[in-house]
């Protein structure tokens, strides 16, 4: 046979947990047509001697919807061993819109939730579709990876009921409405539906996905269903265990009653939950009664960093600073210099989320004053000084033209063996990574190449095998994706070539190359021979290939 691709002599692992073998793969029409010794010559091979051969990675969380509309490789996730990503999680996604005004309600909630600026999407996002199948049209010429796209529950209600999506729950005719976008949705190709139990818009309301009553939602989760797939993904109430192992229920409720597998996100280690075994133990119990509800995990610690320059979670909760962090950079400096008292005094009683403000540690500076900073905890210096945490943070920003780097560093998802155990649970699915959001504070994208060099090269948690079926097989299966995710002869040719002796994941940078004066952490990876996507490599030896072989799956 004539192949168009040859990988030679690789350790073949399978993705389906079977032991690794020496072997050749050859590809043909974005196949696998054979696994097993090849003679016949072919145009093109890739010399995998000593290389793990792989399914490609799938990235089940991610939030790479407006990036896709100029970047089809989803940067920097295919340097890291991913050839599918998921899209449209957290009750957000680009369609259905009616017109500008969806659209900007649209691009105003990921910006408060996802941390994707209006200036980005005003440069680089086009809203030229109406519905999900013409969004889907739109992003499919340009991609080199594959796209899982899930449809926003928030997107959906807002579409058919406009203002009243965030005031009440949906009549029965509005639910028809919304089912038979649902239909169309997936008959042009998406992989399910997401929605939220807990974000909140620009104006501090609940998103809309947060009015519908659990009728809506069987609905929904049916009509998804008759197209024979389909996941259900939400956020949870995670400010509260009590209403989150009650999300988790009413998930296993959704889950019989319309035969669907739901996904919640995240399941992480915390110091007031470090194994979350309540999570687990709800998981376990609704399994018990034949639901199929699956927590997402990840191996990252979940650091994160703040700029005042920038977006910032931490200072969500802290409403005399999120007003300044709302304006234009420009006149942000202004701001802080003139309302530093009541600033000061705000950050003293900061709770949740803000209550880590003070274990931020200096990170990169501008000044040449500043350095001495440099990698010592706010709380420290605030002591040395004798001043308050918020005068610590503004007298650095402001002499630093609000560009100081703070730090958030092992407190959450920090215990690294309580997170292989989460990890490695059979209901908690490898996920959870938000690549492609957040940017200005954290680079989601590395947590697969994490996991091969941490948790199984480093302690030996997990077996290679062990690890790629995680990062593949499983997901596939679980997910709805029975045409990829395993090597096996007519499947999808998605592949990853890496070395398991140096696959790493680099350290977070924070670069500008985002459009609408926009930056973003990025981080590159180590280790990865070449990736391959519908049997096009789309990177190879550390360079990008401008390849179009990505497909919506
Ligand atoms: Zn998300």
């Amino acid at each position: 046979m004539d192949y168009d691709l040859v990988i030679k002599n690789g350790t073949v692992i399978d993705g389906k947990g079977s032991k690794r073998r020496q072997t050749d793969i050859g590809i043909k029409n974005g196949l696998i047509a054979t696994i097993g010794p090849i003679s016949s010559k072919s145009t093109t091979s890739i010399d995998a001697t000593d290389l793990v051969v792989s399914p490609g990675f799938i990235d089940i969380h991610t939030h790479f919807d407006p990036q896709l509309c100029w970047d089809g490789l989803a940067t920097p996730s295919i340097e890291h061993g991913i050839t599918t990503i998921v899209t449209g999680n957290c009750s957000l996604s680009l369609a259905p819109i009616k017109g500008k005004e969806d659209a900007d309600k649209i691009v105003s909630m990921f910006g408060v939730i996802e941390d994707i600026k209006k200036a980005t999407f005003d440069e680089a996002v086009p809203f030229s579709w109406n519905s999900f199948p013409e969004y889907l049209d739109h992003i499919r010429p340009k991609l080199g990876i594959n796209v899982g796209a899930l449809i926003g529950h928030s997107a959906i209600r807002l579409y058919v009921m406009g203002k009243d999506s965030q005031k009440r729950s949906a009549n029965e005719e509005e639910i028809d409405e919304m089912c038979a976008i649902v239909s169309e949705a997936m008959k042009a190709g998406a992989l399910g539906i997401s929605s939220s139990y807990v974000d909140i818009d620009e104006n501090g309301e609940p998103v809309p996905s947060r009015f519908a009553d659990l009728a809506e939602k069987i609905a929904l989760a049916k009509a998804m269903r008759q197209s024979g797939r389909g996941i259900w993904q939400v956020v949870p109430y995670f400010p509260d265990m009590k209403q989150q192992l009650d999300n988790i229920k009413e998930l296993g409720d959704i889950s019989l009653a319309a035969n669907v597998t739901c996904s919640l996100q995240p399941v992480i280690s915390s110091p007031a939950s470090p194994d979350a075994k309540e999570l687990i133990g709800a998981l376990e119990q609704e399994r018990e009664r034949g639901a199929r509800v699956y927590g997402q995990s990840m191996p990252r610690c979940f650091d994160l960093n703040m700029r005042l320059s920038e977006t910032s979670m931490l200072l969500y909760a802290l409403p005399g600073w999120k007003k300044i962090m709302d304006l234009p950079r420009e006149q942000r400096l202004e701001k802080f210099k003139s309302e530093r008292n009541s600033l000061v005094e705000e950050m003293k009683a900061a709770q949740g989320f803000g209550g880590s403000i003070p274990f931020l540690k200096v990170g990169n500076t501008k000044t040449k004053e500043n350095e001495v900073y440099q990698g010592r905890y706010l709380a420290e210096i605030a002591q040395q000084e004798s001043k308050e945490i918020g005068e610590v943070i503004l007298d650095l920003s402001i002499s630093d033209n609000l560009d100081t780097e703070f730090q958030l560093q092992n407190v959450i998802n920090a215990d690294k063996q309580a997170v292989a155990k989460i990890v490695s649970h059979p209901l908690c699915h490898f996920g959870a990574s938000d690549a492609g959001a957040h940017i200005t504070q954290f680079c989601g994208t590395g947590d697969t190449s994490h996991l091969l060099e941490h948790y199984v090269r480093e302690t030996k948690t997990f077996t290679l095998e062990e690890a790629v079926q995680k990062m593949t097989g499983e997901l596939a299966a679980d997910w709805g994706l029975a045409d990829r995710g395993v090597l096996e002869e007519g499947k999808a040719a998605d592949i990853t070539i890496f070395n398991p002796d140096v696959v790493a994941a680099g350290e977070e940078e924070f670069v500008d190359d985002f459009p609408g004066e926009a930056r973003r952490y990025i981080r590159k990876s180590q280790g990865y021979k070449a990736v391959i996507v519908n049997g096009e490599t789309a990177y190879l030896d550390g360079k990008y290939v401008q390849s179009l072989s990505g497909q919506i799956v």
